[in-house]
């Protein structure tokens, strides 16, 4: 399958190597769409011919319409603040003795999607999360393993629609960084 740019697909000269049929790329039928890219498939036979990526935000601050580039500004600056929320460093992380528990609890304040992190039910971090957010349980994980190497005893998180969406992966990562921990807790206790 041919990938062609997005914002050069609709003009781009395309043949269906199955039926011969020929045209423009805007000619081409609408296939599956994925997160990242979307198919394009053959008008009359339905072969699929071409891959779509989506353009990067900064790719549309550069090419997109007016209106396009300020839905990426929105969105750049809803990112950025994300991650300016992210626990990150060991010294984010306040000491604790003997054998901990970890809850991570989703709080929702005016329109926006909290995670709250609880150590033996002090809050030590709030971050801010959006759909899908289980990987980031998994690096949050990483970082409180990083503190408290070996006294991680249990992990408590809820399993709502906004942690694991339409995807196990995440879900999957979180639940093997769980059994990690608490099975080098169990080892060193
Ligand atoms: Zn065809």
């Amino acid at each position: 399958m041919k990938q062609i740019d997005y914002y050069h697909y609709k003009t781009a000269t395309i043949l269906c190597h199955k039926c011969g049929w020929s045209g423009f790329g805007e000619e081409l039928s609408q296939g599956e769409i994925f997160s990242t890219f979307m198919e394009l498939e053959c008008r009359t036979c339905a072969e699929k011919l071409v891959i779509v990526p989506y353009p990067t935000l900064e790719t549309v601050l550069e090419k997109g319409t007016d209106q396009e580039k300020e839905s990426a500004r929105a969105s750049i600056a809803f990112r950025e603040k994300i991650i300016a929320s992210e626990i990150t460093k060991k010294s984010d992380v306040p000491p604790f003795l003997g054998p901990l528990s970890i809850s991570l609890l989703e709080n929702y304040i005016e329109g926006q999607n909290y995670l709250d992190i609880y150590v033996n039910g002090t809050k030590i971090w709030t971050e801010q999360v959006y759909y899908e957010y289980g990987t980031r349980v998994a690096e949050i994980l990483d970082v409180l393993q990083y503190q408290y190497p070996n006294q991680i005893a249990r992990v408590e998180y809820e399993h709502t629609y906004l942690f694991c969406g339409d995807s196990s992966y995440g879900a999957m990562a979180v639940k093997e960084k769980v059994a990690e921990l608490t099975k080098a807790y169990l080892e060193n206790k």
